[in-house]
């Protein structure tokens, strides 16, 4: 069984006095550091770090359901505040700031849906299907979740500065919580966003620069944006706010314990998620680590991560070079002799659900300690597919982005392939809003303007004469 336990050293000690630090995640290393040391790797191996509890002198509930009474009340206490936010009403089980302190702007106020018409149309039993649509958060998709963590921390660590690269929805994110954090000196944070050229989604560029984010335009795509904002970080003192960020991670695992709440406690069959930087693939699986070390949970769920086919590393590198997390001795030299033969190649990422056009996941570590622990299996989708599974959210009330796709797009490769049955209980998760990329939903409808053709559960507006009878005999046809 996969714990998060690692040995104790020298530099372990003199943090144990805290109740929450930050470990590096190679068990072979181990070392840890305080929380107020800014960090994304550790400084002895390389490696990434996670941040660790002393749980014995955390209050954490005897169980779960304890979370159930916590609805919110109103007012502006801190306790009314941390309620309202689908993050902080978990504060027990991500203990590393007292309430006072925590940054919330409503996160995570998201509502796990049973989705039985959907499940109908793709041969799943009734009541087995369910969809969880972050989309729902303040700026419009579960990187809310990471930052309302993540922000707490800056704010804490008094940086003024934050930065980002970002395929749209991290940058969005990020800006709007920077306008609701004072920093120390109590002006708002100044945002610096790095995108790649031209290629994000109109509805989130149009977030950061709304909120006053100072956005700068790489010739490059995610990945030399990813490096460039790390190097930035070094260089300029900009706090990191992308998934290597492990406080992020903190903050996503709630989605988890909503999902769990959503179900009455109980453990899905499968948890279905599109995978990019692989943040969520990362968070999901230590909190189902965390829940199930805490006595909390007994049974973890088995865990699907979905690539799009031009953007397939994880897939690459689980299902046909089979690297294993193997206790934190993953085969690096496969995996940067695989990034080498990558880059040789000339080979980027590409796919139209920008929001996983990534070749390069900063977590992929953690994801594989993810993929141990979930049992988990990697699949790849065709572009096509994942804007068919898009749609077909869209048909049955929800809606979603285009990398949300992915995760109903899997679901049907995966009950076709038989790993997934009609009778397992299945939670797809839907990471981002409908409205965060209209062109790529309008072309899919009506088919684009450059004339190729339009998708398979296209629902094209159609012309008609500005004429009572002729819209009266549209409708009768
Ligand atoms: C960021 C993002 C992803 C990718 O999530 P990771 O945690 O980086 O794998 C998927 N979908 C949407 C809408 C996103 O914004
Ligand atoms: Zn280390």
């Amino acid at each position: 069984m996969r714990q998060l336990h690692l040995p104790i050293n020298d530099l372990t000690m003199s943090v144990m006095s805290d109740l929450a630090f930050q470990q590096c995640m190679a068990p072979d290393c181990g070392a840890a550091y305080g929380l107020d040391v800014v960090l994304y790797a550790c400084r002895r191996c390389g490696a990434l770090l996670d941040i660790r509890y002393d749980w014995s002198r955390c209050t954490v509930p005897k169980s779960l359901s304890f979370f159930e009474s916590r609805w919110p009340t109103p007012g502006r206490s801190p306790e009314a505040r941390a309620d309202f936010s689908g993050v902080w009403r978990f504060r027990e089980l991500l203990p590393f700031e007292s309430i006072e302190k925590l940054v919330t702007i409503g996160e995570g106020r998201t509502l796990l849906q049973q989705a039985d018409e959907l499940a109908k149309k793709l041969g799943v039993k009734p009541g087995c299907l369910y969809l969880q649509y972050e989309g729902f958060n303040p700026s419009g998709s579960f990187k809310d979740n990471g930052m309302a963590a993540a922000f707490t921390m800056a704010r804490r660590l008094g940086r003024s500065r934050i930065g980002c690269a970002s395929t749209g929805n991290t940058s969005a994110s990020m800006a709007m919580y920077a306008r609701h954090t004072p920093s120390s000196n109590g002006h708002s944070m100044q945002a610096v966003v790095f995108v790649g050229g031209d290629k994000i989604a109109f509805g989130k560029l149009a977030q950061a620069l709304d909120f006053g984010a100072k956005t700068i335009q790489i010739d490059g795509d995610f990945d030399q944006c990813m490096k460039l904002v790390q190097e930035a970080a070094d260089r300029l003192g900009l706090y990191l706010m992308n998934s290597v960020n492990p406080f992020r991670i903190e903050g996503q695992k709630t989605i988890m314990y909503r999902v769990l709440e959503g179900l009455g406690w109980e453990v899905p069959d499968w948890v279905i998620v599109p995978g990019g930087n692989l943040g969520n693939t990362s968070a999901f699986g230590k909190a189902f680590i965390e829940l199930r070390e805490l006595g909390l949970l007994k049974r973890i769920p088995r865990m699907a991560v979905i690539n799009a086919v031009g953007a397939n590393t994880l897939y690459e590198l689980h299902e046909r070079e089979k690297i294993r997390f193997d206790n934190g001795r993953w085969d690096r030299t496969r995996v940067e002799a695989w990034y080498a033969r990558m880059s040789a190649e000339g080979r980027r990422a590409k796919t139209v659900a920008s929001a996983i056009e990534i070749g390069r996941p900063v977590n992929l570590p953690r994801a594989l300690r993810s993929l141990e622990a979930m049992d988990g299996v990697v699949r790849q989708v065709s572009d096509e597919a994942i804007l068919d599974g898009k749609a077909l959210v869209g048909a049955y009330g929800y809606g979603c982005e285009p990398a949300s796709g992915a995760s109903i797009a899997g679901l049907r490769l995966l009950l076709e392939e038989r790993a997934i049955s009609p009778s397992d209980r299945v939670v797809c998760i839907l990471t981002g809003h409908q409205l965060k990329d209209p062109d790529v939903t309008v072309n899919y409808h009506r088919g684009s303007r450059d004339g190729t053709g339009a998708g398979s559960y296209a629902n094209p507006p159609v012309r008609c004469a500005a004429d009572i009878e002729a819209i009266a005999k549209l409708l009768d046809t």
